[in-house]
């Protein structure tokens, strides 16, 4: 007797519901697929109308090349495209849709309704309502495309209900319509939601004007990246190219980062960790810049083909890719000389500005004038000059705190906490430190006045008033000299042995990588009772040992562990170590450690910013107070 087959082909409709579901996920990618296929069709305007999120109507409309009457109907069916035609094409795309799934998976689940006219013809319609198509007939419409998609899972109650709130999708299809206008500056995009239009932009020449109209003025706040010299003949087709904030405009989530590869926008998360540490140390813990970056590269060497809605794909050489990224915004960030933030309008003390006084953002932070580029195009601001110059003034030699509150200390994140908890008690010496090299920074004269609850130092720059963090200062301090100090780097043999207690993941991964520890200092030896580490980096007193090489073993275990380099794990070990030793908040400093501390500012890079990303100052330009107190004529 014969089994009867329990495998059944399923039929055209069930595999094309199956496919919508990956395809047509929500509202927004929707909105995604229409408007790449607008974009495919070189529009040059496209409009999005949305109601409630998208889930009463999605509508959009271009000027594009128009589909024509005999394609209508096929543009419906599955795995119908005109931009490929052999497996070969699949290989060099360079278009944004290829699969031909999209207009079929969202007439599946909706009712879709097109309406085209190609140049030069009749316009022409048609329906297809979950899956029915419908017949073509004539529409009066402009040339180009209009398409409907209204009571989208109407049919599919489950999907129906795991759908977010129309305000979420709402906002995600911000994002969808914010991310395609980036990428594609040539067309011009306004999206109109409940009929409220929320964005407009017009079609422009260069990527600048696109994204000041994007982004707004954090646009003008962005530093065109470059590649550092040396990259130019480095192996490799790809080319970055695009924008970064400076270390002072961060977001708490990666969201503000825009990635394009060859012209299409994809998911920025691979891009995120090599981003940040391009950044060294100048982020503050979990926080991300605003980025727009550009990627190029021969389109065999980018597989688009993963993932059915095309946000992610594959790199061939992407280790490489990721180090130049990272290069790239490294050398960006040394060469971009970053100043503190101007009180210019006193916004960092709110309390004593006037409340009817609007934020004075219009003036521009002093770095954004010595910026390589102001994506504003705007002139910098001519700092008013006194004829006069107003007097110095001295520090009282006997000087005390000039107030006995208590000391406000700045808000720390919990791995700051953590860090700060394990640093050491013992303050570094500062008058008797070895110098930190040449004068680097043209900084003003600046003369320390007083310190304030022995945590400021207050200090005359000209006329400007700074108040400086002194332990962000000294942090920063620190590690310049602990990073560039080689003989802090030398491996000192320790007396005692430390033993490590490691489990079976850390073991794999030091026995993976124990070569490049050695290299940056750390003998390890492996007895019958395990590992224990007979010599270290100077640097490292025996406590802290091995502390370090957990975090160091939990960082080998990152996805991006190939890109760890001896400079890179060095640059780590000054960040933890220039929190210990570093003066305190509540520490009295006399006047000639307050000199040095802001002697050696001249001497490091990035005096202006802690290791933590914090700032280290914060300016009161005499002009502000002036006006503050109305002194202004
Ligand atoms: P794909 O974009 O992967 O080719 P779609 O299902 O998204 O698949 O679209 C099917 C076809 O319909 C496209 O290949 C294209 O020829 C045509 N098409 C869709 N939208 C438009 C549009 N806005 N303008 C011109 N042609 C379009
Ligand atoms: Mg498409």
């Amino acid at each position: 007797m014969s089994q009867p087959s329990r495998i059944k082909q399923l039929d055209e409709r069930t595999i094309g519901h199956i496919a919508a579901g990956e395809v047509v996920e929500r509202p927004a990618q929707v909105v995604k697929e229409l408007i790449e296929n607008s974009i495919d069709a070189d529009s040059s305007r496209i409009t999005i109308d949305i109601e409630r999120g998208g889930f009463d109507l999605i509508r959009i409309t271009d000027d594009g090349s128009g589909i024509h009457e005999h394609d209508l109907s096929l543009s419906l069916d599955r795995h119908a495209t005109s931009k490929l035609s052999s497996e070969e094409d699949l290989a060099a795309i360079g278009t944004l849709g290829f699969r031909g799934e999209a207009l079929a998976s969202i007439g599946m689940v909706s009712k879709l309704s097109i309406s085209s006219r190609p140049l030069g013809t009749e316009g022409r319609k048609i329906v297809m309502d979950n899956g029915n198509k419908g017949k073509i007939e004539p529409a009066g419409v402009a040339e180009g495309t209009s398409i409907e998609v209204s009571h989208i899972f109407a049919n599919q109650p489950a999907r129906l209900a795991f759908q977010r709130r129309p305000a979420t999708e709402t906002s995600k299809i911000v994002d969808v319509v914010v991310s395609h206008a980036i990428s594609h500056p040539e067309v011009g995009f306004r999206l109109v939601s409940d009929e409220k239009t929320i964005l407009e932009v017009p079609a422009v020449d260069e990527m600048e004007d696109r994204l000041y109209d994007v982004l707004g003025r954090q646009a003008g706040k962005m530093i065109q990246i470059s590649e550092p010299p040396g990259d130019s003949d480095a192996p490799g087709d790809e080319n970055w190219s695009g924008w970064i904030s400076t270390p002072d405009i961060t977001r708490g989530k990666g969201d503000e980062i825009h990635i394009l590869i060859n012209g299409r926008p994809v998911a920025a998360q691979p891009f995120l960790q090599s981003i940040r540490r391009g950044y060294r140390t100048r982020l503050m813990q979990g926080r991300h810049p605003v980025a727009v970056l550009l990627l190029d590269l021969p389109h065999d060497e980018v597989d688009v083909n993963v993932h059915p809605t095309k946000r992610e794909v594959r790199l061939r050489n992407s280790w490489r890719v990721l180090e130049r990224l990272e290069r790239s915004i490294a050398y960006t960030l040394e060469s971009t000389p970053t100043e503190p933030e101007s009180s210019g309008g006193i916004t960092g003390i709110t309390s004593l500005a006037p409340q009817t006084q609007e934020r004075r953002v219009v003036e521009k932070p002093a770095w954004a004038q010595t910026a390589q580029i102001s994506l504003t195009g705007d002139k910098p601001i001519d700092v008013k000059q006194k004829e006069k110059p107003r007097p110095i003034s001295k520090s009282e030699s006997s000087q005390t705190t000039i107030t006995g509150t208590e000391a406000i200390a700045p808000a720390l994140s919990i791995a700051e906490r953590e860090l700060h908890r394990h640093a050491g008690h013992d303050t570094e010496d500062i008058d008797n430190t070895e110098p930190l090299g040449p004068i680097i920074n043209d900084l003003p004269a600046m003369e320390p006045l007083a310190q304030f609850a022995d945590s400021y130092i207050l200090v005359q720059a000209e006329e400007e008033l700074l108040l400086i963090d002194q332990h962000a200062l000294h942090e920063r301090i620190r590690y310049e000299r602990l990073r560039h100090d080689e003989s802090l780097w030398q491996a000192q043999e320790r007396i005692t042995p430390v033993p490590l207690d490691l489990d079976a993941r850390q073991v794999a991964r030091l026995e993976a990588r124990i070569d490049d520890l050695t290299n940056i200092g750390f003998v390890i030896e492996k007895k019958a009772a395990g590992f224990s580490i007979t010599s270290a980096p100077a640097l490292l007193c025996a406590s802290e040992l091995e502390p370090f090489m957990h975090d160091i073993l939990l960082d080998m275990s990152e996805d991006g562990a190939p890109l760890e380099t001896i400079e890179q794990r060095k640059d780590h070990l000054a960040f933890l170590n220039s929190c210990r030793g570093a003066v305190k908040a509540n520490e009295k400093l006399n006047l000639s450690q307050m000199r040095r501390l802001l002697d050696d500012m001249r001497r490091i890079p990035n005096p202006w910013a802690c290791v933590h990303g914090r700032p280290t100052a914060m300016r009161i330009p005499l002009n502000a107070l002036d006006h503050h107190f109305g002194r202004h004529g």
